[in-house]
Protein backbone atom coordinates (compact mmCIF):
# COMPACT_ATOMS: atom_id res chain seq x y z
CA UNK A 1 0.00 0.00 0.00
CA UNK A 2 1.34 3.65 -1.02
CA UNK A 3 -0.57 5.20 1.41
CA UNK A 4 1.95 7.91 3.34
CA UNK A 5 5.22 6.51 3.48
CA UNK A 6 6.00 4.72 0.16
CA UNK A 7 6.12 5.19 -3.16
CA UNK A 8 4.21 4.14 -6.93
CA UNK A 9 3.25 1.05 -5.17
CA UNK A 10 -0.61 -0.15 -6.18
CA UNK A 11 -3.36 0.24 -3.84
CA UNK A 12 -6.30 -1.68 -3.89
CA UNK A 13 -10.25 -0.47 -3.26
CA UNK A 14 -9.86 -2.41 -0.32
CA UNK A 15 -6.84 -0.48 0.94
CA UNK A 16 -8.67 3.14 -0.37
CA UNK A 17 -11.87 1.99 2.27
CA UNK A 18 -9.25 1.41 4.97
CA UNK A 19 -7.64 4.86 4.47
CA UNK A 20 -11.41 6.51 4.37
CA UNK A 21 -12.28 4.89 7.20
CA UNK A 22 -9.87 5.71 9.61
CA UNK A 23 -10.12 8.99 8.45
CA UNK A 24 -13.55 8.89 8.98
CA UNK A 25 -13.40 7.77 12.94
CA UNK A 26 -10.47 10.17 13.27
CA UNK A 27 -13.02 12.92 12.16
CA UNK A 28 -15.67 10.95 14.38
CA UNK A 29 -13.57 11.55 17.07
CA UNK A 30 -13.77 15.62 16.99
CA UNK A 31 -10.04 15.59 16.77
CA UNK A 32 -10.11 18.04 14.00
CA UNK A 33 -12.16 20.20 15.51
CA UNK A 34 -10.52 22.25 17.92
CA UNK A 35 -8.81 25.44 16.55
CA UNK A 36 -5.65 24.67 17.93
CA UNK A 37 -5.22 21.54 16.26
CA UNK A 38 -6.11 23.55 13.37
CA UNK A 39 -3.45 26.14 13.74
CA UNK A 40 -0.81 23.85 15.07
CA UNK A 41 -1.15 21.50 12.14
CA UNK A 42 -0.71 24.83 9.83
CA UNK A 43 2.25 26.33 11.66
CA UNK A 44 3.62 22.53 11.20
CA UNK A 45 3.48 22.81 7.36
CA UNK A 46 4.52 25.97 7.73
CA UNK A 47 7.59 24.96 9.37
CA UNK A 48 8.27 22.05 6.88
CA UNK A 49 8.32 24.52 3.99
CA UNK A 50 10.80 26.44 5.32
CA UNK A 51 13.21 23.76 6.54
CA UNK A 52 12.72 21.57 4.00
CA UNK A 53 12.74 24.18 1.64
CA UNK A 54 15.95 23.05 -0.71
CA UNK A 55 13.87 18.98 -0.46
CA UNK A 56 11.59 20.78 -2.11
CA UNK A 57 13.40 22.64 -4.47
CA UNK A 58 15.30 19.97 -5.69
CA UNK A 59 12.12 17.72 -6.28
CA UNK A 60 10.82 20.19 -8.38
CA UNK A 61 13.99 20.57 -10.14
CA UNK A 62 14.25 16.84 -10.68
CA UNK A 63 10.58 16.87 -12.23
CA UNK A 64 10.01 19.85 -14.02
CA UNK A 65 13.69 21.88 -14.08
CA UNK A 66 12.60 24.74 -12.34
CA UNK A 67 14.69 27.44 -11.15
CA UNK A 68 15.09 27.86 -7.63
CA UNK A 69 13.73 31.44 -7.17
CA UNK A 70 10.55 30.46 -9.61
CA UNK A 71 10.10 27.76 -7.16
CA UNK A 72 10.50 30.38 -4.09
CA UNK A 73 7.29 32.46 -5.73
CA UNK A 74 5.23 30.24 -7.01
CA UNK A 75 5.36 27.17 -5.02
CA UNK A 76 7.02 27.28 -1.65
CA UNK A 77 6.36 30.83 -0.77
CA UNK A 78 3.08 30.94 -2.28
CA UNK A 79 2.22 28.12 0.60
CA UNK A 80 3.41 29.80 3.29
CA UNK A 81 1.52 33.11 2.29
CA UNK A 82 -1.52 31.42 1.61
CA UNK A 83 -0.75 29.74 5.30
CA UNK A 84 -0.02 33.05 6.98
CA UNK A 85 -3.22 34.78 5.51
CA UNK A 86 -4.90 31.46 6.79
CA UNK A 87 -3.62 31.59 10.26
CA UNK A 88 -3.81 35.57 10.69
CA UNK A 89 -7.95 35.29 9.70
CA UNK A 90 -8.96 31.95 11.00
CA UNK A 91 -10.54 33.12 14.62
CA UNK A 92 -12.58 35.42 12.58
CA UNK A 93 -13.27 33.52 9.28
CA UNK A 94 -14.95 30.93 11.70
CA UNK A 95 -17.02 33.00 14.39
CA UNK A 96 -20.66 32.44 14.27
CA UNK A 97 -22.34 35.32 12.41
CA UNK A 98 -25.56 37.05 13.75
CA UNK A 99 -28.36 36.74 11.56
CA UNK A 100 -31.26 39.29 12.36
CA UNK A 101 -34.82 37.32 13.11
CA UNK A 102 -38.00 39.09 11.23
CA UNK A 103 -40.07 40.25 14.02
CA UNK A 104 -42.73 38.01 13.78
CA UNK A 105 -40.18 35.49 14.84
CA UNK A 106 -39.12 37.28 17.82
CA UNK A 107 -37.69 36.71 20.71
CA UNK A 108 -34.90 34.07 19.30
CA UNK A 109 -31.29 34.48 18.05
CA UNK A 110 -30.26 33.23 14.25
CA UNK A 111 -26.31 32.61 13.15
CA UNK A 112 -24.28 30.45 10.80
CA UNK A 113 -21.68 28.67 11.77
CA UNK A 114 -19.01 26.56 9.80
CA UNK A 115 -18.34 23.01 10.41
CA UNK A 116 -16.29 20.87 8.96
CA UNK A 117 -17.41 18.61 6.25
CA UNK A 118 -15.69 15.47 7.56
CA UNK A 119 -12.70 14.08 4.92
CA UNK A 120 -11.51 15.29 2.20
CA UNK A 121 -9.97 14.36 -1.24
CA UNK A 122 -7.57 16.39 -2.87
CA UNK A 123 -6.64 15.35 -6.26
CA UNK A 124 -3.23 17.57 -7.56
CA UNK A 125 -1.62 17.72 -10.73
CA UNK A 126 1.96 17.87 -12.15
CA UNK A 127 2.03 21.79 -13.16
CA UNK A 128 3.08 23.23 -9.50
CA UNK A 129 2.64 19.98 -8.20
CA UNK A 130 3.88 21.07 -4.79
CA UNK A 131 1.49 24.22 -4.32
CA UNK A 132 -1.55 22.73 -5.92
CA UNK A 133 -1.69 19.69 -3.28
CA UNK A 134 -0.62 22.38 -0.26
CA UNK A 135 -2.78 25.47 -0.97
CA UNK A 136 -6.07 23.13 -0.63
CA UNK A 137 -4.72 21.48 2.06
CA UNK A 138 -4.63 24.64 4.08
CA UNK A 139 -7.86 25.23 3.63
CA UNK A 140 -9.39 21.69 4.11
CA UNK A 141 -7.33 21.40 7.74
CA UNK A 142 -8.29 24.98 8.45
CA UNK A 143 -12.25 24.42 8.00
CA UNK A 144 -11.12 20.86 10.33
CA UNK A 145 -11.25 17.97 8.14
CA UNK A 146 -9.62 14.79 7.46
CA UNK A 147 -7.76 14.98 4.21
CA UNK A 148 -6.14 12.27 1.70
CA UNK A 149 -4.20 13.87 -0.48
CA UNK A 150 -3.12 12.25 -4.31
CA UNK A 151 -0.15 14.19 -5.82
CA UNK A 152 0.57 13.76 -9.57
CA UNK A 153 2.40 10.41 -10.60
CA UNK A 154 3.67 12.79 -13.63
CA UNK A 155 5.65 15.02 -10.97
CA UNK A 156 7.21 11.59 -9.32
CA UNK A 157 9.80 13.47 -7.74
CA UNK A 158 7.56 16.10 -5.78
CA UNK A 159 4.86 13.57 -4.99
CA UNK A 160 7.48 11.23 -3.13
CA UNK A 161 9.06 14.16 -1.32
CA UNK A 162 5.08 15.16 -0.10
CA UNK A 163 4.78 11.05 0.87
CA UNK A 164 8.09 11.49 2.28
CA UNK A 165 7.69 14.78 4.75
CA UNK A 166 3.86 15.23 5.52
CA UNK A 167 3.50 11.94 7.53
CA UNK A 168 6.65 13.18 9.18
CA UNK A 169 4.79 16.68 9.74
CA UNK A 170 0.83 16.45 10.32
CA UNK A 171 -1.14 14.28 12.10
CA UNK A 172 -0.69 11.00 10.28
CA UNK A 173 -4.57 10.03 11.74
CA UNK A 174 -6.14 12.83 9.90
CA UNK A 175 -3.92 13.71 6.81
CA UNK A 176 -3.31 10.25 4.65
CA UNK A 177 -0.75 11.22 1.50
CA UNK A 178 -1.88 8.20 -1.18
CA UNK A 179 0.94 7.98 -4.43
CA UNK A 180 -0.43 6.85 -8.13
CA UNK A 181 -1.58 7.33 -10.96
CA UNK A 182 -5.09 6.06 -12.33
CA UNK A 183 -5.74 3.38 -10.86
CA UNK A 184 -4.59 4.33 -7.21
CA UNK A 185 -6.88 7.40 -7.91
CA UNK A 186 -9.75 5.38 -9.46
CA UNK A 187 -10.08 3.46 -6.14
CA UNK A 188 -9.93 6.23 -4.14
CA UNK A 189 -12.79 8.07 -6.19
CA UNK A 190 -14.84 5.38 -5.12
CA UNK A 191 -14.57 5.66 -1.64
CA UNK A 192 -17.68 7.85 -0.76
CA UNK A 193 -15.99 11.42 0.67
CA UNK A 194 -17.33 14.52 1.70
CA UNK A 195 -15.36 16.56 -0.62
CA UNK A 196 -13.43 15.71 -3.70
CA UNK A 197 -11.27 18.69 -4.88
CA UNK A 198 -9.72 18.45 -8.05
CA UNK A 199 -7.07 19.87 -9.83
CA UNK A 200 -6.50 19.08 -13.76
CA UNK A 201 -8.08 19.24 -16.88
CA UNK A 202 -11.73 19.07 -18.17
CA UNK A 203 -11.60 15.21 -18.93
CA UNK A 204 -10.82 13.84 -15.75
CA UNK A 205 -13.02 16.54 -14.10
CA UNK A 206 -15.37 15.30 -15.41
CA UNK A 207 -14.61 11.99 -14.30
CA UNK A 208 -13.84 12.93 -10.94
CA UNK A 209 -17.43 14.59 -10.97
CA UNK A 210 -19.42 11.25 -12.48
CA UNK A 211 -17.68 9.17 -9.40
CA UNK A 212 -18.30 11.48 -6.80
CA UNK A 213 -21.80 12.26 -7.94
CA UNK A 214 -22.37 8.47 -7.29
CA UNK A 215 -21.98 9.51 -3.32
CA UNK A 216 -23.86 12.96 -3.80
CA UNK A 217 -20.53 14.35 -2.70
CA UNK A 218 -19.43 18.08 -3.59
CA UNK A 219 -16.43 18.48 -5.69
CA UNK A 220 -14.67 21.79 -6.51
CA UNK A 221 -13.06 21.64 -10.14
CA UNK A 222 -9.92 23.38 -10.73
CA UNK A 223 -9.53 23.40 -14.25
CA UNK A 224 -8.02 24.91 -17.30
CA UNK A 225 -8.77 26.82 -21.14
CA UNK A 226 -7.34 29.06 -23.10
CA UNK A 227 -7.15 32.29 -20.84
CA UNK A 228 -6.57 35.41 -23.64
CA UNK A 229 -4.64 38.65 -23.36
CA UNK A 230 -6.55 41.28 -25.37
CA UNK A 231 -3.95 44.05 -26.31
CA UNK A 232 -5.64 46.96 -27.25
CA UNK A 233 -3.91 50.21 -29.46
CA UNK A 234 -2.57 52.85 -27.59
CA UNK A 235 -1.38 50.59 -24.23
CA UNK A 236 2.50 50.47 -23.49
CA UNK A 237 3.21 47.04 -25.88
CA UNK A 238 6.63 46.80 -24.55
CA UNK A 239 5.53 46.61 -21.03
CA UNK A 240 2.60 44.48 -22.45
CA UNK A 241 5.10 42.30 -23.94
CA UNK A 242 7.27 41.87 -20.86
CA UNK A 243 4.49 40.77 -18.76
CA UNK A 244 2.80 38.53 -21.32
CA UNK A 245 6.20 36.92 -21.84
CA UNK A 246 6.96 36.82 -18.37
CA UNK A 247 3.26 34.97 -17.57
CA UNK A 248 3.20 32.77 -20.85
CA UNK A 249 6.83 31.77 -20.32
CA UNK A 250 6.83 30.61 -16.87
CA UNK A 251 6.99 27.05 -15.89
CA UNK A 252 8.16 26.94 -19.71
CA UNK A 253 4.23 27.89 -20.09
CA UNK A 254 2.77 24.74 -18.40
CA UNK A 255 0.38 26.99 -16.13
CA UNK A 256 -3.14 26.88 -15.87
CA UNK A 257 -3.62 30.73 -15.58
CA UNK A 258 -0.90 31.88 -18.39
CA UNK A 259 -1.55 33.69 -21.22
CA UNK A 260 -2.41 31.35 -23.82
CA UNK A 261 -2.91 33.92 -26.49
CA UNK A 262 -2.53 37.14 -27.77
CA UNK A 263 -5.57 38.87 -28.71
CA UNK A 264 -4.51 41.69 -30.93
CA UNK A 265 -6.68 44.80 -31.90
CA UNK A 266 -5.67 46.06 -35.20
CA UNK A 267 -2.16 47.38 -35.78
CA UNK A 268 -0.78 46.05 -32.29
CA UNK A 269 -1.22 42.19 -33.83
CA UNK A 270 2.34 43.41 -35.49
CA UNK A 271 3.63 46.02 -33.45
CA UNK A 272 3.72 43.89 -30.58
CA UNK A 273 6.22 41.25 -32.82
CA UNK A 274 9.27 42.59 -31.61
CA UNK A 275 8.42 43.94 -27.98
CA UNK A 276 7.76 39.90 -27.19
CA UNK A 277 11.22 38.84 -28.89
CA UNK A 278 13.08 41.45 -26.80
CA UNK A 279 11.37 40.43 -23.45
CA UNK A 280 12.22 36.85 -24.12
CA UNK A 281 15.71 37.84 -25.11
CA UNK A 282 16.34 39.78 -21.83
CA UNK A 283 14.67 37.23 -19.80
CA UNK A 284 15.93 33.93 -21.33
CA UNK A 285 18.85 35.15 -23.14
CA UNK A 286 19.89 34.46 -26.78
CA UNK A 287 19.77 31.10 -26.26
CA UNK A 288 16.79 30.05 -23.59
CA UNK A 289 18.26 26.31 -23.80
CA UNK A 290 21.42 27.81 -21.82
CA UNK A 291 18.98 29.71 -19.37
CA UNK A 292 19.39 28.27 -15.71
CA UNK A 293 15.55 30.09 -15.74
CA UNK A 294 13.72 28.59 -18.31
CA UNK A 295 12.12 25.06 -17.51
CA UNK A 296 11.21 21.75 -19.60
CA UNK A 297 8.12 19.97 -20.62
CA UNK A 298 7.01 17.33 -18.36
CA UNK A 299 7.33 14.48 -20.52
CA UNK A 300 7.87 13.35 -24.47
CA UNK A 301 3.72 12.85 -24.69
CA UNK A 302 3.35 16.86 -23.82
CA UNK A 303 6.65 17.61 -25.73
CA UNK A 304 5.28 15.87 -28.83
CA UNK A 305 2.06 17.64 -28.65
CA UNK A 306 3.44 20.55 -28.18
CA UNK A 307 5.92 20.91 -31.39
CA UNK A 308 3.29 19.27 -32.84
CA UNK A 309 1.87 22.51 -33.15
CA UNK A 310 4.90 24.79 -34.24
CA UNK A 311 3.62 24.97 -37.97
CA UNK A 312 -0.12 26.79 -37.37
CA UNK A 313 1.48 29.97 -37.64
CA UNK A 314 4.72 31.54 -38.85
CA UNK A 315 7.63 32.05 -36.24
CA UNK A 316 8.77 35.50 -34.68
CA UNK A 317 10.73 33.93 -32.30
CA UNK A 318 11.52 30.69 -30.73
CA UNK A 319 10.60 27.15 -32.07
CA UNK A 320 14.04 25.42 -31.73
CA UNK A 321 13.31 21.96 -29.56
CA UNK A 322 15.49 19.08 -28.45
CA UNK A 323 12.82 16.05 -27.35
CA UNK A 324 16.45 14.29 -25.59
CA UNK A 325 15.74 17.11 -23.11
CA UNK A 326 12.24 18.09 -23.53
CA UNK A 327 14.08 21.79 -24.22
CA UNK A 328 11.11 23.64 -26.17
CA UNK A 329 12.23 27.51 -26.99
CA UNK A 330 9.92 30.54 -25.87
CA UNK A 331 8.18 30.53 -29.64
CA UNK A 332 5.63 33.47 -30.54
CA UNK A 333 3.62 32.65 -33.83
CA UNK A 334 2.17 35.32 -36.22
CA UNK A 335 -1.19 35.18 -38.55
CA UNK A 336 -2.59 32.57 -37.04
CA UNK A 337 -6.04 30.84 -37.90
CA UNK A 338 -8.58 31.15 -35.74
CA UNK A 339 -9.31 27.69 -36.73
CA UNK A 340 -5.65 26.48 -36.32
CA UNK A 341 -4.96 23.10 -33.65
CA UNK A 342 -2.71 25.64 -31.70
CA UNK A 343 -6.21 27.71 -30.98
CA UNK A 344 -8.69 24.50 -30.49
CA UNK A 345 -7.18 23.19 -27.56
CA UNK A 346 -5.20 24.97 -24.15
CA UNK A 347 -1.81 24.89 -24.95
CA UNK A 348 0.06 24.62 -21.92
CA UNK A 349 3.26 24.82 -23.36
CA UNK A 350 5.52 27.85 -24.34
CA UNK A 351 3.74 28.58 -27.45
CA UNK A 352 2.10 31.77 -27.73
CA UNK A 353 -0.13 32.69 -30.92
CA UNK A 354 -0.96 35.71 -32.21
CA UNK A 355 -4.72 36.52 -33.36
CA UNK A 356 -5.78 39.42 -34.93
CA UNK A 357 -9.06 41.16 -35.00
CA UNK A 358 -9.84 44.14 -36.08
CA UNK A 359 -11.26 46.05 -33.09
CA UNK A 360 -13.09 45.56 -29.65
CA UNK A 361 -16.36 44.50 -30.52
CA UNK A 362 -14.43 41.62 -32.57
CA UNK A 363 -12.08 40.72 -29.46
CA UNK A 364 -15.21 40.65 -27.24
CA UNK A 365 -17.13 38.30 -29.89
CA UNK A 366 -13.92 35.60 -30.31
CA UNK A 367 -13.72 35.56 -26.36
CA UNK A 368 -17.26 34.95 -25.71
CA UNK A 369 -17.91 32.10 -29.00
CA UNK A 370 -15.26 30.13 -27.10
CA UNK A 371 -15.66 28.45 -23.34
CA UNK A 372 -15.29 30.58 -20.54
CA UNK A 373 -11.72 30.86 -19.67
CA UNK A 374 -9.97 30.54 -16.15
CA UNK A 375 -8.73 34.04 -16.66
CA UNK A 376 -9.29 37.00 -19.07
CA UNK A 377 -6.01 39.36 -19.03
CA UNK A 378 -6.19 42.74 -20.85
CA UNK A 379 -3.65 45.40 -21.23
CA UNK A 380 -5.73 48.99 -22.38
CA UNK A 381 -5.26 52.68 -21.68
CA UNK A 382 -9.39 53.12 -22.37
CA UNK A 383 -11.68 52.78 -19.30
CA UNK A 384 -14.90 51.78 -21.92
CA UNK A 385 -12.62 49.13 -22.61
CA UNK A 386 -11.90 47.90 -19.04
CA UNK A 387 -15.68 48.59 -18.88
CA UNK A 388 -16.63 46.57 -21.66
CA UNK A 389 -14.70 43.39 -21.00
CA UNK A 390 -15.81 43.18 -16.99
CA UNK A 391 -19.72 43.37 -18.28
CA UNK A 392 -19.87 41.54 -21.65
CA UNK A 393 -17.04 39.09 -20.96
CA UNK A 394 -17.62 36.04 -18.16
CA UNK A 395 -14.16 34.25 -17.01
CA UNK A 396 -12.62 32.43 -14.04
CA UNK A 397 -10.59 36.49 -13.20
CA UNK A 398 -10.23 39.27 -15.00
CA UNK A 399 -6.94 41.23 -14.50
CA UNK A 400 -5.97 44.67 -16.30
CA UNK A 401 -2.55 45.06 -16.92
CA UNK A 402 -0.86 41.86 -15.24
CA UNK A 403 -1.04 38.37 -16.17
CA UNK A 404 -0.94 35.62 -13.38
CA UNK A 405 -0.49 38.38 -10.32
CA UNK A 406 -4.03 38.27 -9.25
CA UNK A 407 -3.11 34.72 -7.46
CA UNK A 408 -1.16 37.27 -5.28
CA UNK A 409 -3.96 38.69 -3.91
CA UNK A 410 -4.63 36.34 -0.92
CA UNK A 411 -8.13 38.40 -0.53
CA UNK A 412 -9.51 37.15 -4.04
CA UNK A 413 -10.43 34.07 -4.83
CA UNK A 414 -9.48 31.52 -7.41
CA UNK A 415 -11.43 29.43 -9.54
CA UNK A 416 -12.59 28.92 -12.89
CA UNK A 417 -16.04 29.19 -14.38
CA UNK A 418 -18.37 26.74 -16.83
CA UNK A 419 -15.41 24.40 -18.98
CA UNK A 420 -12.93 26.09 -16.73
CA UNK A 421 -14.29 25.22 -13.48
CA UNK A 422 -16.55 24.67 -10.52
CA UNK A 423 -16.00 26.13 -7.11
CA UNK A 424 -13.20 28.64 -5.77
CA UNK A 425 -10.39 28.43 -2.89
CA UNK A 426 -7.67 30.56 -1.45
CA UNK A 427 -8.12 32.39 2.43
CA UNK A 428 -11.74 32.32 3.16
CA UNK A 429 -13.24 30.81 0.33
CA UNK A 430 -11.38 27.82 0.79
CA UNK A 431 -12.96 27.69 4.19
CA UNK A 432 -16.30 28.34 2.18
CA UNK A 433 -15.36 24.90 0.00
CA UNK A 434 -14.43 22.64 2.83
CA UNK A 435 -17.03 23.87 5.36
CA UNK A 436 -20.78 23.33 5.78
CA UNK A 437 -22.25 26.93 6.81
CA UNK A 438 -25.00 25.41 9.43
CA UNK A 439 -28.05 27.68 9.99
CA UNK A 440 -28.95 27.75 13.47
CA UNK A 441 -31.94 29.06 15.17
CA UNK A 442 -32.30 29.32 18.89
CA UNK A 443 -36.10 30.13 19.91
CA UNK A 444 -36.96 30.51 23.80
CA UNK A 445 -39.97 28.23 24.75
CA UNK A 446 -40.95 30.64 27.37
CA UNK A 447 -43.37 32.96 26.08
CA UNK A 448 -45.06 31.33 23.25
CA UNK A 449 -45.36 33.53 20.31
CA UNK A 450 -46.22 31.03 17.66
CA UNK A 451 -49.92 30.29 19.54
CA UNK A 452 -50.81 32.22 16.27
CA UNK A 453 -49.35 30.16 13.97
CA UNK A 454 -50.75 26.70 15.34
CA UNK A 455 -54.36 25.05 14.09
CA UNK A 456 -57.62 25.61 14.23
CA UNK A 457 -57.06 28.24 11.61
CA UNK A 458 -59.84 30.66 12.94
CA UNK A 459 -60.76 33.82 11.23
CA UNK A 460 -59.34 35.90 13.81
CA UNK A 461 -55.91 34.01 13.83
CA UNK A 462 -56.49 34.24 9.81
CA UNK A 463 -56.67 37.80 9.85
CA UNK A 464 -53.56 38.66 12.20
CA UNK A 465 -51.44 36.05 10.45
P1 LIG B 1 -2.36 15.42 -14.34
O1 LIG B 1 -2.16 14.57 -15.56
O2 LIG B 1 -1.31 15.44 -13.31
O3 LIG B 1 -3.75 15.00 -13.73
C1 LIG B 1 -4.25 15.59 -12.56
C2 LIG B 1 -4.60 14.51 -11.56
O4 LIG B 1 -5.63 13.67 -12.09
C3 LIG B 1 -3.43 13.58 -11.22
O5 LIG B 1 -3.36 13.44 -9.81
C4 LIG B 1 -3.77 12.30 -11.91
O6 LIG B 1 -3.28 11.16 -11.22
C5 LIG B 1 -5.28 12.32 -11.92
N1 LIG B 1 -5.84 11.55 -13.02
C6 LIG B 1 -5.38 11.51 -14.29
N2 LIG B 1 -6.18 10.71 -15.05
C7 LIG B 1 -7.14 10.24 -14.24
C8 LIG B 1 -8.27 9.37 -14.42
N3 LIG B 1 -8.54 8.82 -15.61
N4 LIG B 1 -9.05 9.12 -13.36
C9 LIG B 1 -8.79 9.68 -12.16
N5 LIG B 1 -7.74 10.51 -11.92
C10 LIG B 1 -6.92 10.78 -12.94
O7 LIG B 1 -2.58 16.94 -14.74
P2 LIG B 1 -3.25 17.52 -16.03
O8 LIG B 1 -4.70 17.24 -16.04
O9 LIG B 1 -2.43 17.23 -17.24
O10 LIG B 1 -3.03 19.05 -15.64
C11 LIG B 1 -3.05 20.01 -16.60
C12 LIG B 1 -4.42 20.67 -16.66
O11 LIG B 1 -4.75 21.14 -15.37
C13 LIG B 1 -4.45 21.86 -17.57
O12 LIG B 1 -5.67 21.87 -18.25
C14 LIG B 1 -4.37 23.02 -16.61
O13 LIG B 1 -4.91 24.21 -17.10
C15 LIG B 1 -5.13 22.49 -15.45
N6 LIG B 1 -4.73 23.16 -14.22
C16 LIG B 1 -5.64 23.90 -13.58
C17 LIG B 1 -5.27 24.56 -12.43
C18 LIG B 1 -6.22 25.40 -11.66
O14 LIG B 1 -5.90 25.70 -10.52
N7 LIG B 1 -7.35 25.78 -12.19
C19 LIG B 1 -3.96 24.45 -11.96
C20 LIG B 1 -3.08 23.65 -12.65
C21 LIG B 1 -3.48 23.00 -13.78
Amino acid sequence: MSASTTQNVSITPDDAADIVARLNTTFATGRTKPLAWRKAQLRALRRLLVEQADAFTAALHADLAKNATETYTTEIGSTINEIDHTLRRLDRWLRPRRVPVPLGLRPGRARTVREPLGTVLIIAPWNYPLHLALAPLVGAIAAGNTAVVKPSELAPATSAALAHWLPRTLDTQAVTVVEGAVPETTALLEQRFDHVFYTGNGKVGRIVMTAAARHLTPVTLELGGKSPAVVEPGTDLATAARRIAWGKFMNAGQTCVAPDYVLAIGETATAIEPHLSTAIREMYGTDPAQSADYGRIVNERHFDRLTGLLGDGRTVTGGEHDRATRYLAPTVLADVDPDAPVMSEEIFGPVLPIIRVPDLDAAIAFITARDKPLSLYAFTATATAKRRLASETSSGALSFGAPIAHLGVPGLPFGGVGESGLGRYHGEYSIDTFSHTRAVLDKPLLADTFRLAYPPFTPSKSRLL
